[in-house]
């Protein structure tokens, strides 16, 4: 008698038409999920579709096409609304990634709020898109960046948190899934603390909202920003989440068509949410096809590649704290999908060269975190990050390919 398999890998596998080619003569193991997702034919042919079948410019025309591109690119953003129980559709800005949600709040409500003198909190393991944004800001108007440390496993010092919290404090922004260690911060806690001092916190979500399932009501964030291309849809492309009355509050960030309800020479009315923040044509397309990934996703279900991601890490660590020689780093009770390495006495990038030749794709490098580089004192890491397309024997393949790099190098 034979069990159905609980996640039928090899199915979803069929799904990802770039998981049959090879690289070097050698099949694609694709272990770099966190930079960027593979795309589901579902996807690739949404995108063909639209170009091929309706291509129009949206919310302008009267004639079919538009009226169609309108249908879709608006129930896209109703299906992001769904995937994060957003209480409405207003709320869900269409932008060109997690780094252009991050920087539209910093120079919208960062500038409203934040004054000469105050602080704004981030943490040690941020991505450089979570950092160099608040960065500017605090540049501009003589405030200050705030830092919560991290333990030598990568986990946020909760303690230390709460105690940079003052009535200097403007803004949180802090990242859920950190893309270089693969910690799962604590972030309704990090929200909670923050709203006992009326502070409204921003989550970087790039990592978080491909891998788990996210409930922006629940976490009862004010701010939520994520990339479709890490999410198994396309590039140039993401969401920012808002609450309404926070969106509302803002001023705008870039101006000129879509985002007007009328304009004399002498004053612009500005049209209502989501369209405020959606300056110029959108990427039309690109909100289309994330509308796919979605309903891919949701096919998939993402409670169910949760589970099937966090029994291929746990495989993945118990395989590299076998090899000698190999320190992981980014060791959080709580984690997700990533493993950093460092091999002794092996440059991370020649880990990543070496790799490449048995047709292994890791990223080697800062990650875009050169401070949390800085706080574990190395330059770089290799890691490998997981989606749920990946198999034990992909992990194996990894474990081979490491013990050939010390033999290359030996
Ligand atoms: N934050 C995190 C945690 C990330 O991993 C990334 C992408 N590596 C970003 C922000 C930036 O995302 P994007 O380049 O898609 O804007």
């Amino acid at each position: 008698m034979t069990t159905k398999p609980v996640f039928d890998v090899e199915a979803v596998r069929k799904d990802f038409p770039i998981l049959n080619r090879e690289v070097q003569g050698k099949p694609l193991v694709y272990l770099d999920n966190a930079a960027t997702s593979q795309k589901p034919q579902s996807v690739i042919d949404k995108l063909v579709s639209y170009y091929s079948e309706i291509n129009a410019n949206v919310h302008r025309g009267v004639h079919t096409l538009s009226q169609e591109a309108t249908d879709e690119y608006e129930g896209a953003r109703s299906k992001v609304r769904k995937l994060i129980n957003a209480k409405e559709e207003a709320e869900i800005i269409f932008t060109r990634g997690t780094t252009e949600g991050i920087n539209l709040v910093a120079q919208t409500l960062g500038v409203q709020r934040v004054g000469e003198g105050d602080e704004v909190i981030i943490s040690n393991m941020e991505h450089h898109s979570n950092v160099v944004p608040w960065q500017v800001l605090c540049d501009q108007i003589g405030a200050h960046l705030r830092v919560v440390p991290i333990n030598d496993d990568g986990e946020l010092l909760m303690d230390e948190y709460e105690k940079l919290l003052s009535p200097r404090t403007k803004l949180v922004s802090i990242v859920h899934l950190s893309n270089a260690l693969g910690t799962i911060n604590p972030v309704k806690d990090i929200v909670a603390i923050a709203h006992q001092h009326d502070v409204p916190v921003l989550l970087d979500g790039a990592q978080s909202a491909p891998h788990l399932p996210v409930d922006v009501q629940d976490l009862d964030c004010d701010f939520y920003a994520f990339s479709g291309h890490k999410l198994y849809g396309p590039t140039g492309i993401g969401i920012l989440y808002g609450k309404r009355e926070l969106l509302e509050s803002m001023s705008v960030y870039q101006t000129g068509g879509e985002q007007i309800k009328s304009v004399t020479f002498e004053k612009t009315i500005y049209n209502d949410l989501p369209y405020k923040f959606e300056a110029g044509t959108p990427n039309i397309a690109g909100a289309i096809g994330l509308g796919a990934a979605v309903d891919y996703i949701n096919t998939i279900g993402l409670d169910r590649a949760e589970a099937y991601e966090s029994e291929l890490l746990q495989y993945g660590t118990e395989q590299l704290q076998t090899i000698e020689g190999l320190k992981l780093i980014g060791t959080a009770q709580h984690k997700s999908g990533v493993l950093s390495f460092l091999l002794e006495g092996i440059h991370p990038h020649d880990i990543g060269t070496v790799l490449d030749t048995q047709g292994i794709a890791i990223r080697t490098g800062h990650h875009c975190t050169q401070p949390l580089m800085q706080r574990f004192q190395i330059p770089a890491t290799a890691r490998a990050s997981l989606a749920f397309y990946n198999t034990k024997a992909e992990i194996d393949a990894l474990v081979e390919g490491i013990h050939k790099t010390f033999e290359v190098f030996s």
